[in-house]
């Protein structure tokens, strides 16, 4: 599943960046996730919470940013906001447009508990 292997590399960022006896203070880490970048939250959530449950970060929770797509015309350059699947301007009609934003995948903040 695309979300757990997303979900370990959660954890793997999270171990470099907080010291092993702080890890039970980790209260949020704040996402953004991108419409095309092909994750479903839900599972996302599910997967990460079954990770760390019984670990010293099962207290972590995690806070998902959604980053809508939007790409620009290569032939007007007109900013287009998309909706998932649907590629073209929508000022001139154009598919010949390059995606903007919407792909991201990344950890925003690691929030610790003081
Ligand atoms: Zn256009």
């Amino acid at each position: 599943m695309h979300e757990m292997s997303v979900a370990k590399n959660i954890l793997d960022i999270v171990h470099e960046h907080v010291q092993s006896e702080d890890e039970n203070r980790v209260r949020s880490i704040i996402l953004k996730i991108g419409e095309m970048s092909g994750i479903v939250c839900d599972s996302l959530e599910f997967c990460f919470s079954s990770l760390v449950h019984n670990t010293p970060l099962g207290g972590a929770k995690l806070f998902i940013q959604t980053i809508p797509i939007s790409a620009e015309c290569n032939f007007c350059n007109y900013n287009s906001r998309l909706e998932y699947g649907i590629f073209f301007c929508e000022k001139c009609h154009s598919s010949d447009i390059k995606i903007i934003s919407g792909r991201e995948l990344q950890i925003v903040q690691i929030e610790l508990e003081d």
